[in-house]
């Protein structure tokens, strides 16, 4: 049972979003949204903030609330979410999750009308991507790949940037909901090329991320003023930006996620397998992720990525 809107729709109640200026008009657009954690729950408020009609589900109900509060109807399951609707997105943790909300039963294949656009923005193997357009095709649908760079922050204020793989013609329709999310929409090649070239970014994320974790673990152990020293490094020639966002999450000891540790070793490990497939050895991703997995097995798995860097501390005096 899909329930109504807790409030008015914010279009119906004459909202107006300066953003909303800036793209096109979706307050027709019927669209569900499935996998309201940290990114999906911004991205589907600033679809809510352009208008669309929108329809949520997620596996913990109560993630919900915050949506239905302002006016988006909420489905028991991702089947009874796109039964009316003309855009699906998913954006769910990982291959398993992406199964969960499209396949079986109670899945959102099931209640597809022919013609709807699918489009997963989770980060997930090229390999889903060509099972799930595959049964797209096989009930009259398109499938869209189309994850996203940018983290919880820039998922709230709409400002993501979408690595899309999609025909012209679907992406063509979705464009105006992208536009709602994002500040950028790059059209990479057909369905598939946003998966890859989403591992692609995250392999090289993570090797900085676990390089980095390994130079501040080093700064510890020495004599040297730490925030001087990695103020000087990550503002110089190494420093790129999730150099220096993390650093400054390391320096603050602020790891409360706004990506989930435990995610960023799932796509490490993806891309190496999209490496091996292809011959490449990807031992840089591996050593990362070796790091990463240390992490995990001492209980960071659930903090923000930049906790990599607890596991070198025991023992270090800051200065
Ligand atoms: P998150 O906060 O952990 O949210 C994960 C979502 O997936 C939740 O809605 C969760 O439902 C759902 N889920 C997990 N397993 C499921 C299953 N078996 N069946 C149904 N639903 C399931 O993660 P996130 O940070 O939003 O990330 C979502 C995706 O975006 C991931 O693929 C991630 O790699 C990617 N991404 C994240 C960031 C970032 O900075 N956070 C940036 C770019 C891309 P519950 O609420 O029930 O657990």
């Amino acid at each position: 049972m899909i329930l109504s809107p807790a409030a008015a729709h914010p279009s119906a109640a004459g909202f107006v979003d300066q953003t909303a200026d800036m793209t096109s008009d979706i307050t027709n657009t019927r669209i569900a949204f499935l996998g309201l954690g940290i990114m999906g729950s911004g991205m589907a408020g600033r679809l809510l903030d352009a208008g669309a009609r929108l329809t949520v589900y997620n596996r913990s109900p109560e993630r919900t609330a915050p949506l239905a509060a302002r006016g988006a109807a909420v489905a028991a399951s991702p089947r009874e979410a796109v039964a009316e609707s003309d855009i699906v997105f998913s954006m769910v943790a990982d291959d398993a999750a992406s199964h969960a909300v499209w396949d079986g039963g109670s899945g959102a294949l099931a209640g597809l009308r022919p013609g709807t656009v699918l489009v997963e923005c989770s980060t997930v193997t090229p390999g889903r991507i060509s099972d799930l357009a595959e049964s797209a095709t096989r009930i009259g649908c398109e499938l869209v790949d189309a994850p996203v760079t940018g983290s919880k922050v820039q998922a709230a204020k709409g400002e993501l940037l979408f690595l899309v793989g999609a025909s012209e013609q679907s992406l063509g329709r979705l464009r105006p909901a992208l536009e709602a999310m994002g500040k950028s929409i790059v059209h990479l090649g057909p369905v598939g090329s946003g998966a890859l070239v989403k591992l692609i970014n995250n392999f090289l994320a993570g090797v900085q991320a676990a390089s980095l974790a390994e130079a501040i673990a080093l700064i510890e152990r020495s004599s040297l003023d730490r925030a001087l020293t990695v103020g000087a490094i990550v503002n110089g020639s190494p420093g790129s930006p999730v150099m220096k966002t993390l650093a400054s999450r390391i320096l603050a000891d602020d790891f409360s996620p706004n990506f989930y540790l435990h995610l960023l070793a799932k796509d490490l490990g993806y891309a190496i397998g999209e490496g091996e497939s292809r011959g490449v050895p990807m031992s840089m991703a591996s050593a990362a992720l070796g790091l990463l997995q240390s992490s995990i097995a001492r209980g960071d798995g659930d903090k923000d990525m930049a906790a990599v860097v607890e596991q070198f501390r025991a023992g270090a005096v800051v200065r």
